[in-house]
């Protein structure tokens, strides 16, 4: 058996873990609910008892180390779980110390939508790009930056909050504080939440159908769009206009070669392109206009694979673009093609 990884993506809800080779294939893959209110010492002991699982399982696997992502706000660095708002009773949780003096091997951190983000770009949809931003769009909106071919880490690891810049200043307050985030007006929650003050139980709507007259979720606005409703298509045209004034600042900020969208509404990417594409030929810049925006690849493994590339990938970006730099300095600085084979 190759070189394995273990790897574990933290979440609110879910706890994933997986063995994952360095071609980003998942050999084996647990999860359970997360004891997300019992504090970091029981969910950490369930880490240690999935990782003993896909160990006893596969007993000739090769780990060489542990790759994890946890929600943000932490410090990949310093290894440092701060604060995250879905988990009760995590306060600066040294989750790198912990797990290395437990398992004996290195352990990497990163936030989960950096992971996700790293996935993506060696595995997934920004495969050979240099330069890409990864945004998720589920219940709230996150994302990842991929600058010049490495993870863009800013102060303490907490660049690309790209759920809280400002587009708007209007509508419904956002958790963290602020009037007219960007999660707060395009995230699937805010989606859902349209859709439920534009109609109401018993109207009759599909919408109001589909949700069984309770609040109407984002998934159900994609679903009565594909069915050709008129009420959800228009929600899907706002929807994708936000989207796209979003991606438009993206676009003008960090330049990427390519904006992958991942999280839950991507299930509706095919509706939303045509209204995301306008809004960005309406308010882009010429010279931005033509950057590629995609769905993604990898699914819900993004994070689990990102993760695991901390470890089996490190020191080697992987990149178009890196990666003939690296064959210039072994060929003495000949130049090469901006193309490159990526195994
Ligand atoms: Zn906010």
């Amino acid at each position: 058996m190759s070189t394995l990884a273990l790897a574990f993506d933290l979440g609110g809800t879910e706890l994933r873990g997986a063995l994952v080779e360095r071609s980003g294939d998942v050999v084996a893959r647990v999860s359970e609910a997360t004891l997300a209110g019992a504090g970091s010492e029981a969910v950490i002991g369930q880490i240690i008892a999935l990782a003993g699982r896909l160990l006893k399982e596969h007993p000739q696997a090769r780990v060489i180390g542990i790759g994890a992502c946890a929600p943000g706000p932490l410090d990949p660095k310093a290894g440092i779980v701060i604060g995250p708002p879905t988990l009760a009773g995590w306060h600066n949780v040294p989750m790198i110390d912990i797990l290395s003096r437990q398992f004996g091997l290195p352990v990497r951190l990163e936030n989960d939508a950096n992971a996700a983000a790293l996935g993506e770009w060696r595995f997934g949809a920004g495969r050979g790009a240099a330069s890409m931003v990864f945004v998720t769009v589920s219940t709230g909106i996150g994302g990842g930056v991929i600058a010049d071919g490495h993870i863009y880490h800013g102060r303490r690891g907490l660049a690309a909050e790209i759920g809280h810049m400002t587009i708007t200043g209007e509508g419904d307050r956002c958790f963290c504080g602020a009037v007219g985030c960007f999660e707060a007006v395009a995230s699937g929650t805010a989606l859902g939440r349209r859709a439920t003050r534009l109609t109401s139980p018993g109207d009759g709507s599909l919408l109001r159908r589909l949700s069984k007259d309770g609040d109407v979720s984002a998934r159900h606005v994609v679903e009565a769009a594909r069915a050709g409703d008129a009420g959800a298509r228009q929600l899907v045209e706002a929807e994708a206009k936000w989207l796209g004034i979003g991606f438009t600042n993206l676009l003008h900020l960090y330049s990427p070669e390519v904006i992958v969208m991942g999280g839950g509404l991507a299930n509706g990417f095919d509706l939303l392109a045509p209204g995301i594409r306008a809004t960005v030929e309406e308010r882009a810049m010429q010279a931005y206009r033509d950057v590629p925006i995609v769905p993604a690849e990898l699914g819900d493994r993004a994070g689990l694979v990102g993760a695991a590339s901390l470890i089996l990938w490190e020191g080697e970006p992987g990149t178009a673009l890196a990666m003939v730099q690296n064959e210039e300095t072994k060929a003495g600085g000949k130049a090469g093609s901006n193309q490159s084979d990526r195994a």
